[in-house]
C-alpha cells in the first residue's frame, strides 16, 4: 500500500483527526484524490484494494483467498476485509485519522467501522460520495496505470505520465491492474451497484454524507473535497 509522503504543498499542521471516507463506483477517482489529501493532512491513505493487492504481491494466505474474486470482480469476503482494517487502523501512524478509499463496501462493513471508530475514540466520520454518470467510468477505469513503485495513479487519455510508462515522481513502470480489463468492469460496475451503492443512503440517513461531482477535473473535485473536510473539522 502506498504510504502518504510530503507534496510540496502539504500542510501537515493542519489536523485531521476522524476518518474520511471516500465513496464511490470503480474509477470515480477516489484513489487519485485520497492520495493527494492524505498527502495534505500527513495521515495514513488506506485503500482496501491496494492492501489486498499488496497481500496477492507477497503471497499471503488473504491474498490466495482475494486473488480469484478480484480477478472475477466480485468483493471479498466482508470477514478478510474487516480482519485486515481493524488490524491496520491500531498501528500509530493512524492515531490522527486516515483516509478510506474503497472501504467500507458493505453495509456490514460500515456498521463495523461504527464501532471500530467509537472503540478508538474517533468522531463521527465524513463520508465524501464521488457522484457521477456511469458511462464515464468505463474510459477512466481502463485508462488506469498505477506506479509498480509508490502506486501513484494515472491514465492514458486524460492524465497520462510525462514519460510514457514511466511515473513522473520515482521513474517506476507503470502497470494496468488485471481487474481493470474491459471484460472484469460490468461485474465490478454491478458488485457496487448491489452491494455498496446502499451505503449512500446508510451514510445519508447518519447526516454523515456530503456529495461531490466526480465528473469535473480532478483539480475541481480536489478543491470541493478540500472544501467539505475543511468546513466539516
Ligand atoms: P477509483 O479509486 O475511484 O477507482 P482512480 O482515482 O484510480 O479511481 O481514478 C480512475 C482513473 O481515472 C485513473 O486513471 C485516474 O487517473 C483517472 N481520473 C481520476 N480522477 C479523474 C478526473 N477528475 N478526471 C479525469 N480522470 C480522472
Ligand atoms: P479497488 O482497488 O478499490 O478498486 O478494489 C479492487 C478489488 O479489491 C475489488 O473489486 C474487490 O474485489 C476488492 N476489495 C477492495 N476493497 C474491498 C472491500 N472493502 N470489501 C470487499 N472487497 C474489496
Amino acid at each position: 500500500m502506498k504510504m502518504s509522503g510530503s507534496a510540496p504543498d502539504a500542510r501537515p499542521s493542519a489536523k485531521l483527526d476522524r476518518a474520511v471516507i471516500f465513496l464511490g463506483p470503480p474509477g470515480a477517482g477516489k484513489g487519485t484524490q485520497a492520495q493527494d489529501l492524505a498527502r495534505r493532512y500527513g495521515v495514513p491513505h488506506l485503500s482496501t484494494g491496494d492492501m489486498l493487492r499488496e497481500n496477492i504481491a507477497k503471497g499471503t494466505p488473504l491474498g490466495a483467498k482475494a486473488k480469484p474474486l478480484m480477478e472475477r470482480g466480485e468483493l471479498v469476503p466482508d470477514s478478510l476485509v474487516l480482519k485486515m482494517v481493524a488490524a491496520r487502523i491500531e498501528r500509530p501512524d493512524c492515531s490522527h485519522g486516515f483516509v478510506f478509499d474503497g472501504f467500507p463496501r458493505t453495509v456490514a462493513q460500515a456498521q463495523y467501522l461504527g464501532e471500530l471508530l467509537k472503540q478508538h475514540g474517533f468522531r463521527q466520520p465524513v463520508v465524501i460520495h464521488f457522484a457521477i454518470d456511469p458511462a464515464l467510468l468505463m474510459r477512466r477505469i481502463t485508462g488506469r496505470r498505477m506506479c509498480k513503485v509508490g502506486g501513484e495513479i494515472y491514465n492514458v487519455f486524460e492524465r497520462p505520465p510525462k514519460l510514457q510508462g514511466k511515473c513522473d515522481y520515482d521513474g517506476g513502470e507503470l502497470e494496468q491492474r488485471p481487474d481493470d480489463r474491459e471484460e472484469v468492469v460490468a461485474p465490478r460496475l454491478q458488485a457496487y451497484q448491489k452491494q455498496t451503492a446502499p451505503l449512500v443512503a446508510y451514510y445519508r440517513r447518519l447526516g454523515r454524507l456530503r456529495e461531490v461531482d466526480a465528473a469535473k477535473s480532478v483539480d475541481e473535485v480536489a478543491r470541493r473535497v478540500l472544501e467539505v473536510v475543511d468546513g466539516t473539522r
